[in-house]
């Protein structure tokens, strides 16, 4: 459905995207997932026909970016990362105001807006002025826009950014949803809401693409370890061997010290037991746990395991 064949795009010498190859088949959900600045955006931007891009190719159901845009576009609803609502119009009058913009030709416009209007929610606001909405709320506005007139692929540029958990699930259940029927791109940069919601992920990162899996195979590569981090008052060489004693511990490093007080940072897949035995390894040896907490695997992280050294080095080049 959608090809995106060695995709560049320069900011003068600065590079927004290397080299980007991948394609979406029809009926999928495909996650796009990467830190800030890491291209996400730029590749929705270009696909979606709103800004150019300096070499490469991009065909959507067959037709060239460049060469049939109207075609690309009419078969894309797009969710830009900020979406360009008028804020003095109410939520009504601003999808009528899409549903003109689009040329939809569906010829009950009421029905159609209507239906929109209860995928994503809004039916309580549909009279009120966007202005007066909250974020989550004018988010689904947007959402809303994106599925006028019916379009085969959506393009979700990080939806659930700045929604509250109740928000974060309900748009996401909507993705799923619409996932049965459409071809999606939806963006993140939370690991663990691309993998609820997207039968494939894409890792970018600093405008390439660093993996390309099933959810399921990636957590296989990234390891099912938890990084946990605790805070110890003693001997720093005695706390770390204690550490490195335990089987299920490994890259124990020391991430900041003050005076006799030392935070530990570890991988571990520690059963409860191995938790009991690590607690009483240092009170044994009368080394105090201050402080025990399990941290979420970061992006970073992640990329460190899926990217060899050489790709690393070319990070250098970029920015
Ligand atoms: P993401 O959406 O993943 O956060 P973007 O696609 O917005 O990332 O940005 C990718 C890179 O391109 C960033 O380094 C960003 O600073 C750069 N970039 C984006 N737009 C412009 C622009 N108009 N001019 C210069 N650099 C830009
Ligand atoms: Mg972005």
């Amino acid at each position: 459905m959608i090809t995106v064949s060695h995709l560049t795009k320069r900011y003068g010498d600065k590079y927004a995207l290397n080299d980007v190859n991948f394609d979406v088949k029809k009926g999928e959900i495909l996650g796009f997932l990467g830190p800030n600045g890491a291209g996400k955006s730029t590749t929705m931007n270009i696909i979606t026909g709103y800004i150019s891009y300096t070499e490469g190719e991009v065909k959507v159901d067959g037709y060239d970016i460049m060469d049939n845009p109207m075609e690309v576009k009419k078969r894309i609803g797009y969710l830009p990362e900020i979406p360009p609502l008028y804020l003095d119009m109410t939520v009504w009058d601003y999808l009528e105001f899409v549903f003109a913009l689009k040329n939809v030709k569906t010829t009950d416009m009421k029905e159609h807006l209507q239906s929109v209007i209860d995928t994503v929610k809004i039916d309580g606001v549909k009279n009120r002025k966007i202005s007066n909405l909250s974020k989550g709320y004018r988010q689904r506005v947007g959402f809303a826009g994106a599925l006028i007139g019916d379009p085969d692929i959506l393009i979700l540029d990080e939806p659930t950014v700045g929604l509250d958990p109740k928000q974060i699930i309900e748009i996401r259940n909507a993705i799923k949803e619409l996932g049965k029927k459409k071809t999606i791109i939806f963006s993140s940069h939370i690991l663990s809401e691309i993998s609820s919601v997207c039968d494939r992920v894409i890792i970018i990162n600093k405008g390439k693409i660093v993996a390309e899996d099933t959810p399921q195979n990636l957590s296989a590569k990234i390891g099912d370890a938890q990084r946990m981090m605790i805070r110890v008052s003693g001997d720093k060489e005695q706390a770390e061997s204690i550490l490195e004693s335990f089987d299920s511990v490994s890259n124990v490093t020391c991430v900041s010290s003050l005076g006799d007080t030392f935070d530990f940072e570890f991988d571990t897949k520690m059963s409860n037991e191995d938790k009991k035995e690590l607690f009483f390894a240092f009170a044994q040896n009368s080394i105090p746990i201050l402080l025990q907490q399990e941290t979420e695997v970061s992006l970073e992280e992640i990329f460190l395991k899926l990217t060899s050294a050489k790709e690393a080095n070319y990070e250098s080049d970029i920015q």
